[in-house]
C-alpha cells in the first residue's frame, strides 16, 4: 500500500471507531456514582496512536474522556491531569461544596465580600455578559427558585405558588457586586444565591480540552454528561458525527439524528437530563424567570454547536427557556453558533448553518424549518 492509501486507512478506522463511541454515548443520563472510574485502553494503531479512555463520575455526572496518543503513558497522564482541573472546577463552583467560591459567595450573601479564584470570576463574567443577550433567560442568579424546587436532589417537591412569588423577588443580578480587580463578589440580597450549574460544565471542558492539548495530546474528546468537545488536529476534511439523542426516551436507545463536527463543541440541554414526577406532570430542571417553573414552552431538547463548550452551554438552556423562536433567533445572532431545537410534537428547527451537517435518523422527527 503506498504510504497516503496507508494513512488514508488509518484515518478511516480511527473515525470509524471515533463514530461509534460517540453516536449514542453522548448526553447520558446522569448515571450511578459506581459507573465512575472505569478505565480501559484500546490501540488502535501500535506504530502511531493509541485511544485511551477514560471516565470517572464529576460534576454530578460521569464523565468520559478519549485522548489519542503517542503512548498508553502519555495519554493517561494526560487524562488525569484534565480530570484534575475538572475536580478543581467542581471545589469551586459547586453549590453544595462546604468551602467552594460560589458555596462562600452565598453563604456571605448580604454580609461580606468572597474572595473568589480568578477562574470563578471567569465564568461568572461569561455568565453576566449572557444575562443581557439571551434577554435574562440564562440567570446565574436564579439559585433562589433552583434550591425551591430542589431537582436533582433528593426529595424535589412542587413549591407553592406564594413560595415561587417570594423566590423570585430574589434573582436580581443587578444585586451582584463584583470587583474584578480585587476578584470579589458580594450579594447585596440576602436571600439571593448564585448557581453555576448551567455554565461551569461546559467551562470544565473547554479547561479539560486545554489540558489535553497542553499535554500533546492531539485529537481526543470530552464529555461530562452531554457537554462535549471534540478536537482533531487533522487539518484535511475529515469529520466526526455526534449522536443527538432521542428526548422522548431520555437519552438512551438510538439517536434520533447525527451532526458531522470537527473541533467544536457541542452541548445538548433536555428535559430528560433532570426532573421529577408530581401527579403526572414532569418538573425538569430548566428555570423560567418569568414564572419560577420549568420552562413550559413545547421545547424539550436544544443542542448548540459553537467553538466553546462554555458559550454552547448557556446557549443551550437559554434557548430552551426562549422557545423556538426567539431560541433560534439567539442562535443565529452569535457567530460561529449553530444548533437545533426539538419540540414536544417531534419537530426539529435547525439553524441556517447547520443544515447540511444534519442528518436524520428516525423519521418520527422531522425537520420543519
Ligand atoms: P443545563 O443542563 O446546562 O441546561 O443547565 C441546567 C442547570 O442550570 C440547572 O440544573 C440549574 O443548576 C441551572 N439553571 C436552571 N435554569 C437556569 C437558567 N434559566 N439560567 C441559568 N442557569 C439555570
Ligand atoms: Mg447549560
Amino acid at each position: 500500500m503506498n504510504r497516503i492509501s496507508k494513512n488514508i486507512s488509518k484515518l478511516f478506522v480511527l473515525l470509524l471507531i471515533l463514530s461509534i463511541i460517540l453516536i449514542g454515548c453522548t448526553f447520558n443520563n446522569v448515571p450511578k456514582k459506581n459507573d465512575s472510574n472505569n478505565s480501559q485502553q484500546q490501540g488502535v494503531n501500535k506504530d502511531e496512536l493509541v485511544l485511551v479512555k477514560k471516565q470517572k463520575f464529576v460534576l454530578g455526572t460521569l464523565g468520559g474522556i478519549n485522548a489519542y496518543s503517542y503512548t498508553n503513558e502519555q495519554g493517561e497522564k494526560a487524562i488525569s491531569l484534565a480530570y484534575k482541573r475538572i475536580e478543581e472546577i467542581e471545589n469551586l463552583m459547586s453549590t453544595s461544596i462546604k468551602g467552594s467560591d460560589v458555596y462562600d459567595i452565598n453563604k456571605n450573601a448580604g454580609i461580606k465580600v468572597t474572595k473568589i479564584n480568578p477562574s470563578t470570576m471567569q465564568v461568572i463574567l461569561r455568565g453576566l455578559k449572557y444575562y443581557d443577550i439571551t434577554q435574562e433567560t440564562f440567570n446565574i442568579g436564579l439559585g433562589s427558585l433552583i434550591k425551591l424546587w430542589g431537582i436533582g436532589e433528593d426529595s424535589p417537591k412542587v413549591p407553592t405558588a406564594q413560595e415561587i412569588a417570594e423566590a423570585r423577588k430574589h434573582i436580581h443580578l443587578n444585586n451582584l457586586e463584583i470587583s474584578e480587580e480585587n476578584n470579589t463578589v458580594f450579594i447585596k440580597d440576602s436571600k439571593m444565591l448564585l448557581d453555576l450549574g448551567g455554565i461551569a460544565k461546559g467551562y470544565a471542558v473547554d479547561e479539560a480540552v486545554r489540558i489535553l492539548k497542553e499535554n500533546e495530546i492531539k485529537s481526543g474528546l470530552v464529555n461530562l454528561g452531554g457537554d462535549i468537545f471534540i478536537f482533531g488536529t487533522k487539518d484535511d476534511s475529515t469529520l466526526w458525527r455526534v449522536g443527538i439523542n432521542n428526548p422522548e426516551t431520555g437519552g438512551s436507545g438510538n439517536p434520533i439524528a447525527r451532526i458531522l463536527m470537527t473541533d467544536k463543541s457541542i452541548v445538548t440541554s433536555g428535559d430528560y437530563e433532570r426532573f421529577f414526577i408530581e401527579n403526572d406532570v414532569k418538573y425538569h430542571h430548566i428555570i423560567d424567570f418569568n414564572t419560577g417553573m420549568p420552562a413550559d414552552n413545547g421545547v424539550i431538547s436544544v443542542t448548540i454547536v459553537s467553538d466553546e463548550c462554555m458559550n454552547s452551554d448557556i446557549i443551550s438552556t437559554a434557548g430552551f427557556v426562549l422557545g423556538v423562536e426567539e431560541g433560534l433567533r439567539l442562535i443565529e445572532s452569535q457567530p460561529d453558533v449553530e444548533g437545533l431545537i426539538i419540540t414536544n410534537d417531534r419537530k426539529i428547527y435547525v439553524s441556517s448553518g447547520l443544515r447540511d451537517e444534519l442528518e436524520i435518523l428516525d423519521n418520527n422527527f422531522k425537520v420543519v424549518n
